[in-house]
């Protein structure tokens, strides 16, 4: 009998291209292949889940095909198969410039992947092979994007908004949860859609209780809410139920009105203000994360200033910044490009220096205070773990000194006693 072949898959760009992975070698862990997850070494077949977001994700995915396209060429692996984004938008001329890639897919042919593979697609097989830690899951509750925002190519690939059913998601959720999951990520291009495409009103808050009824399930994280028609009642579930974490993903792009109206983002100063005044006084201690984009076409140093003071005073939690660049067929492609990418560059470096002044203070009042954390991972010297208030990843993890009963995926109560700009430190009580 011939060995079976190792797939490697490796995920490029975000956590919904992360799960999509999960998806794929869920459906693949059926006894014919070995398969791996991001692990170096040679493969047999690799597979490369691609993003297509912006420039430098573009060249990261970029530079991993040709990293691979030379493994082949030096016989550590026999076949580079690339799917995601970036070969949704440009597989045609990807394929001519770079040759050695065996198959090109995008997002909308799983079936074509999977025939090239010999296997049946089954397109209502959620079977999930779990990358992350085992007790955290991504739990992406719809696909594609209904906004126009003038910067973003995301629906012309991704395609019209799609909900999945609250059933649905809640059989996926209990599945996770039987493996040991008790922190739900919940993500999709734009969270505060979910449900108008089924019944034209928002459903998040009913989703969001449902999934807190789960045995096992402690924590549900919410990613990428859009500002306009975040729903009210989801706010006051955040304060009110314990297993919501005081944690919003909220990214705002930019403050200044004209910007904002370039953008087609369907909200004002005024009105982000409003929302934020709203949840802050709902949920007093919610950390808020959100995303900006520096260097718009058009985007003044008074306009850039604008931004800067509003993040002064709002003071986010967390937050991140990138830098606009051109993406054909979206509005703002038509658009002059008129800010180079130094001026760019500089303005997301002193947003970024702002927040991390902002974020020492915030971690400074939280010295002898005494948090729920959950440990991630095990290292040399310490534990780490995270509170309600970050996200795996992108956040502050919090540095637990090492105890002989402290286990990876467990909850304990962590006095803090020390912190940087993005690290707490603390011991178990
Ligand atoms: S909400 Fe806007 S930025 Fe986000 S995916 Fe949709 S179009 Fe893109």
């Amino acid at each position: 009998m011939s060995p079976k072949k190792h797939i490697n898959i490796i995920t490029l760009g975000c956590s919904k291209n992360l799960v999509d992975s999960e998806k794929i070698m869920g459906q693949l862990n059926n006894g014919q292949f070995t398969l791996s997850h991001d692990a170096d070494g040679p493969a047999d077949i690799v597979i490369l889940n691609t993003c297509g977001f912006i420039n430098d994700a573009k060249e990261e995915s970029i530079d991993s095909i040709l990293h691979y396209a030379k493994a082949k060429k030096e016989g550590l692996v026999e076949e580079v198969v690339v799917t995601g984004c970036l070969s949704q938008r440009y597989k045609e001329v990807l394929a001519e410039e770079i040759p050695e890639a065996d198959a090109w897919f995008g997002v909308e042919e799983p079936s074509d992947l999977f025939g090239y593979l010999n296997q049946k697609y089954q397109p209502e097989n959620e079977a999930r092979f779990l990358t992350t830690p085992s007790h955290f899951a991504y739990l992406k509750i719809a696909e594609g994007c209904d906004r126009t925002c003038s910067f973003c190519a995301i629906p012309l690939i991704r395609g019209a908004y799609r909900s999945r059913t609250i059933q649905s998601l809640v059989v996926e959720a209990k599945h996770l949860a039987a493996k040991g999951v008790k922190e739900l990520l919940l993500i999709a291009q734009d969270l505060s859609y979910y449900g108008y495409d089924l019944e034209k009103r928002s459903m998040l808050a009913e989703l969001v209780d449902e999934l807190s009824l789960i045995d096992g399930i402690q924590w549900i994280r919410l990613h990428y809410a859009y500002p306009k028609s975040f729903p009210d009642a989801l706010i006051k579930l955040m304060a009110e139920n314990p297993k919501v974490c005081r944690y919003l993903d909220i990214p705002l792009q930019h403050i200044n009105d004209t910007l904002l109206k370039s953008m087609r983002r369907n909200a004002d100063k005024a009105s982000t203000l409003v929302l934020l005044d709203k949840i802050r006084k709902q949920v007093p201690d919610v950390a808020l994360r959100t995303t900006f984009l520096v260097g718009y076409p058009g985007e003044t140093r008074q306009q850039f200033e604008e931004l800067f003071n509003f993040v002064r005073e709002t003071r986010f939690e967390r937050l991140g910044v990138f830098t606009y660049s051109p993406e054909e067929g979206t509005k703002a492609y038509e658009l002059d490009e008129d800010i180079d990418d130094k001026t760019k560059q500089e303005r997301a470096d002193e947003l970024m220096e702002l927040q991390q002044s902002i974020s020492h203070e915030l971690n400074q009042q939280k010295v002898g205070k005494t948090m729920s954390v959950l440990i991630d991972r095990e290292e040399e010297d310490h534990f780490v773990g995270r509170t309600e208030y970050d996200s795996p990843e992108v956040d502050n993890e919090v540095l637990v000194e090492k105890n002989g009963a402290i286990r990876v995926g467990e909850f304990y109560h962590v006095e803090i006693v020390d912190a940087t700009d993005f690290e707490l430190y603390g011991r178990v009580q």
